[in-house]
């Protein structure tokens, strides 16, 4: 069996609503994955009897718990003060610890408001975790059968610590059996379409499937137990493959390394030796920008008066004139791949959200076009971000040897 987790958030902001619970989230998908059985999240205000006593509930029930927030300088932070009533751990000075909070406002120029020397008084036993990050540090304290870790609310101080101390720690600490997870990652269908195509598919009771929709793909999970046979997993994931189809750009889990649209398409481009330009409407340089870093890309360039020379051009006038462009470019850049975008629809149609824009990709490769047609709809920032990807996506589509 697993052992369990629970999550523990601290703080009045949290109770009340005013802060979403993020902690709590992120830190139960790692633990999940880590291989532990995450079996409660509770959040508690700024009062001292409640902390004790929930901290002493935990200390019998569950094998580990993460406790984020209240480690801070001011009154409301009573974590320490907690832990050292409910465990009877006196609060000690940690000498470190306050070497270490000094440090922090020395680099910043800053003089050390006196209050924070309350952060480096630690529970009796606790091993501290240092926060390269900010002020608190976190600390580890064993009660009964329970590991506690307490970690600062600051989300980033929070992921960096866990990821840099913490879960090291705790796959070291602990007999865990991490679950496979595997990720179909897919551009072009929504969560209900990738639904409604899987829907044959039997999942068996012990893989866990779901979806998380990002604004660049879809990801379709599978998480399967440790121990699942290698050859029914392996039969599960091509089902789901075969179904979800060309829109698929990468398996995540598998072991080979995956990323976004322009990660996949570099395997590609890298491996081939391929230059690319681009010309870019609709996406106002959001596609080059989602190719940052690859060297593959050698000219991208925004091209608003296109726009406006073909907006009364029909489709065909359009194609035409996308590819006498693509031409054109691959001659003046010496490139071998060449990728324009053009929209329909004027600029009142970009920006007005209930508006629709019709998208032109086009793809010149050696002396070969490609080209695809979209229909966007929704607010400017979607409009750009939905060009950018679709026009990527062509490209990705041709890369992978993919219908298109
Ligand atoms: P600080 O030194 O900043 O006081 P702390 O450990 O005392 O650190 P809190 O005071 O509880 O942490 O929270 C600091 C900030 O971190 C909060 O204002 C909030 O923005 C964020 N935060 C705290 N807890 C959470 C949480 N569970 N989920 C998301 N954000 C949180
Ligand atoms: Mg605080």
């Amino acid at each position: 069996m697993n052992p369990t987790l629970e999550i523990f958030s601290q703080g009045e902001e949290i109770v009340t609503g005013q802060t979403v619970d993020t902690n709590a989230a992120w830190l139960a998908q790692e633990a999940i994955h880590c291989g532990f059985t995450v079996t409660r999240h509770t959040a508690v205000g700024d009062k001292l009897d409640d902390l004790i006593h929930l901290l002493s509930e935990i200390a019998a029930r569950a094998d580990c718990c993460i406790c984020t927030g209240g480690l801070g300088p001011t009154s409301d932070d009573l974590t320490a003060e907690a832990v050292a009533k409910a465990f009877d751990k006196p609060l000690t000075f940690d000498a470190v610890a306050f070497d270490q909070i000094i440090e922090f406002f020395q680099s910043r120029n800053r003089a050390m408001p006196q209050i924070n020397r309350k952060q480096a008084l630690l529970p009796q036993t606790a091993i501290r975790i240092d926060n390269a990050w900010g002020t608190a540090p976190g600390f580890a304290i064993k009660h009964r059968r329970c590991w506690f870790i307490f970690l600062p609310g600051v989300p980033s101080e929070m992921k960096a610590m866990f990821i840099e101390h913490v879960k090291p720690d705790l796959l070291a600490r602990f007999t865990l059996h991490p679950p496979l997870l595997i990720s179909l990652k897919s551009f072009g269908l929504g969560e209900s379409a990738i639904q409604e195509l899987i829907k044959e598919i039997k999942i068996p009771n012990k893989v866990e499937l779901g979806f998380r929709a990002g604004t660049d793909d879809v990801q379709t999970k599978l998480l399967f137990p440790f121990d699942y046979p290698k050859t029914d997993l392996n039969t599960l994931v091509s089902e789901l493959n075969d179904c979800l189809g060309d829109y698929v750009f990468a398996i995540d889990g598998l072991g080979e390394p995956t990323g976004d649209l322009a990660f996949e398409i570099d395997k590609f481009m890298t491996a081939n030796k391929q230059s690319l330009a681009v010309i870019e409407t609709a996406s106002h340089g959001l596609l080059a920008a989602k190719c940052v870093g690859y060297d593959w890309l050698i000219k991208a360039s925004y091209e608003k008066n296109i726009k406006v020379s073909t907006q009364a051009l029909s489709t065909e006038e359009q194609l035409i004139h996308a590819k006498d462009l693509a031409m054109v470019t691959q001659k003046n850049t010496g490139v071998n791949v060449v990728l324009i975008q053009l929209y329909t629809g004027d600029e009142n149609a970009l920006i007005d959200k209930n508006k629709s824009i019709g998208l032109l990709s086009v793809l010149l490769v050696g002396k070969a076009f490609y080209q695809t047609t979209h229909s966007i709809v929704g607010p400017i920032s979607r409009k750009q971000n939905q060009a950018a990807l679709l026009s990527l996506d062509l490209l990705r589509r041709y890369c992978q040897g993919k219908t298109i």
